[in-house]
């Protein structure tokens, strides 16, 4: 969805000014997609609104193009190309060569020489898309998202990975932070510089070198979560060190290499991944950044309330043949938009339905058809070819991702 605000240039203010989102926060979808060694990560708002930071590497292009597009969204409101390292910006290059309408560009502003890099200019340039430079005390408006840059700092170091982009990427009171390829020098600067750094969530620089993700850097950030982006390289990455480290600062890890693509939702109060929910997050201070921020005091949120999704029918016994007309009807009655991915629907035999990636808004209902068909907002399709659901007697058992029985549903009464 193109958005006015970026359409022609990037709406850019400065840290501090109207951060929170006069629409209230939504949901949003943050996706580190496995792209093997290199970052690339997807930030979907609720309203269609889309950035693609990074591409991982050449390679991992159409990997990258080819997610977006399952994903069924229609452009890319914002790019922003970290630095110019080949695991980085190889896969943009399919990016910028698919269908993708892409509305504004934004950099690290470093002039790059390498042949990926010069590549990715000359494709940049047929689209007519110059990259806006980003610098530390920006803010730009992603809608539902607020992306505070971080760095690099107003005097470049010149070092392409000191210069990274570092972006802050606040959602109501969940912030999850970028860091690019950082290492513990521009660490140090960015705790110097009183840069609002907590954050609930924080993407490990660096693929997790050992150069990188120090412990006071970890103390000032105090993530919940850390998602490492790496696959196979021959740096080591990530090391132990760092993953010692990350250990220590209670952070739990997630990898794509150990893993795949890695998804995050927040609701702007709390944020869960499809492996867990994370119910305890750092009250943030959003709106002045000009003095030092107070020291946080962590909240311990009571357990957050059993999904209020309910199996409301079964249309076992359907006029005509039985797999063609068979469905569960489900409807979610909380309040909240609640993600079904990877929960199970099954009978009485045992037969299991896992749900793919799948939200279900509040008050909305989704169908699970035994046959196959074209998954949609309102209908899943289990796409077997004999029926499930006993004519003269059966249960159905709705089961979140961690096999927590969420809703039973018997027939005949
Ligand atoms: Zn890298």
């Amino acid at each position: 969805m193109g958005r006015i605000l970026l359409a022609a240039t990037l709406l850019i203010a400065s840290i501090g000014t109207s951060i929170v989102s006069a629409q209230g926060p939504g949901w949003i979808r943050v996706a580190f997609i496995n792209v093997g060694q290199g970052d690339s990560i997807w930030l979907h708002g609720e309203d269609q609104y889309d950035v693609l930071i990074d591409g991982g590497r050449l390679a991992a292009g159409p990997t990258v193009v080819a997610y977006l597009q399952n994903q069924g969204i229609d452009d890319l409101d914002l790019l922003i190309i970290t630095h110019s390292d080949s695991d980085h910006i190889g896969g943009l290059v399919s990016v910028l060569r698919s269908t993708y309408t892409i509305e504004a560009v934004a950099d690290n502003g470093l002039p790059c020489s390498t042949s990926i890099c010069q590549t990715l200019t000359a494709e940049l340039v047929k689209r007519g898309l110059t990259p806006t430079p980003l610098v530390a005390g920006q803010s730009l408006n992603a809608v539902l998202i607020n992306l505070q840059v971080l760095n690099p700092q107003p005097i470049l170091s010149g070092d392409d990975n000191e210069d990274s982009v570092v972006i802050r990427a606040v959602h109501g009171q969940i912030a999850i932070l970028l860091t690019g390829d950082i290492s513990t020098t521009a660490e140090t600067t960015l705790m110097a510089n009183d840069l609002p750094l907590q954050a609930q969530v924080l993407k490990v620089a660096h693929h997790g070198s050992k150069y990188s993700t120090g412990e006071n850097f970890l103390a000032t950030v105090q993530p919940t979560l850390a998602v490492i982006s790496v696959g196979d390289n021959s740096y080591g990455h990530p090391a132990p060190e760092t993953l010692d480290r990350l250990a220590a600062s209670g952070a739990q890890i997630l990898r794509t290499d150990q893993i795949g693509t890695i998804i995050l939702y927040s609701d702007g109060n709390s944020f869960w991944t499809a492996q867990a929910t994370y119910a305890v997050f750092l009250p943030l201070i959003l709106r002045e950044f000009s003095s030092p921020p107070p020291t946080p005091t962590p909240i311990t949120l009571p357990s957050p309330p059993p999904p209020q999704v309910r199996i409301t029918h079964i249309e076992y016994n359907p006029p005509g043949d039985d797999v063609q007309g068979e469905y569960v009807e489900i409807q979610n009655q909380g309040e909240n938009t609640q993600a079904l991915t990877n929960w199970t629907l099954s009978d009485q035999a045992g037969n299991t339905f896992t749900f793919p990636e799948f939200l279900i808004g509040s008050g909305q209902f989704v169908k699970v058809w035994t046959k196959a068909g074209s998954n949609d907002s309102q209908n899943l399709y289990w796409g077997r070819n004999q029926a499930v659901w006993n004519n003269d007697g059966d249960c159905a058992y709705l089961k979140d991702h961690n096999g927590g029985l969420i809703s039973t549903y018997c027939y005949p009464p």
